[in-house]
């Protein structure tokens, strides 16, 4: 269960053999690091995984002062307080959860000199009010906005659906996103809207056949957690 370079294995094995069956690029993997070690980083890292995901700000930086030494890229893909903007601007390279135009503008605002923090707007796929992420019809004011924020690059869109329990009902999800993903392009071609941010450990097979870019993978690379 943990054996790292097993489940990281099987994982890559898995995206491949998804990308072929569906003839899809093959997706870049974002490791999901939330509540394992530094340690357990450095060892994916080793394996050939440079890009990590964190959900818990203080907790992440924590973990990232003990890797100051590798060359990772990171991605907060959490919830996002108003309150954490300073912190998660000056320490990630992406942001996935911008799920407001006021996060953004705060991002935008707290971003480091000759810095620019990619960003995907987070879609609440199943209209639950519950749920975080932004209503499809909200996205093309906040790809309006992107106008005024320079330090920002607008990449795509990042989306957790529920669990679905057949892979065409996870696909179907999956492909609206790609389809809203495909219109935000034809309306603001001005962004590099290049990134389709979908697919974690039960669901990625879907989300590739949907045309997903990033993968956000935790459970079965880590183990439960
Ligand atoms: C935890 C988490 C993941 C990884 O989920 P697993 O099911 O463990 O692969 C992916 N994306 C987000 C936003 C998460 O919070």
């Amino acid at each position: 269960m943990h054996n790292l370079p097993d489940n990281l294995a099987q994982v890559l094995d898995r995206i491949h053999s998804a990308s072929n069956q569906f003839s899809m690029p093959s997706p870049q993997l974002l490791a999901v690091s939330k509540k394992r070690t530094a340690a357990e980083i450095r060892e994916i890292y080793n394996l050939g995984v440079h890009q990590f995901g964190e959900n818990y700000l203080q907790e992440a930086l924590t973990k990232k002062a003990d890797l100051t030494d590798l060359d990772i890229t990171w991605h907060f893909i959490g919830p996002i307080q108003s309150n954490k903007t300073r912190l998660i601007a000056e320490n990630f390279q992406w942001v996935h959860s911008v799920d407001r135009i006021k996060i953004a503008q705060r991002l935008n605002e707290q971003c480091p000199e000759g810095k620019v923090i990619n960003i995907c707007a987070q879609v609440n796929s199943d209209g639950e009010d519950t749920k975080s992420g932004m209503a499809i019809n909200e996205l093309s004011d906040f790809a309006d906005a992107m106008t005024d924020f320079s330090n920002l690059r607008l990449r795509g869109l990042m989306t957790i659906p529920a669990p679905r329990d057949s892979f065409e009902a996870q696909k179907q999800v999956f492909t609206e996103m790609k389809e809203t993903l495909h219109s935000l392009k034809a309306q603001h071609p001005q962004l590099p809207l290049d990134t389709l941010s979908m697919g974690m450990s039960s669901d990625l097979e879907a989300a590739i056949a949907a045309g997903a870019t990033i993968v956000r993978v935790g459970t079965d690379i880590f183990g439960p957690r």
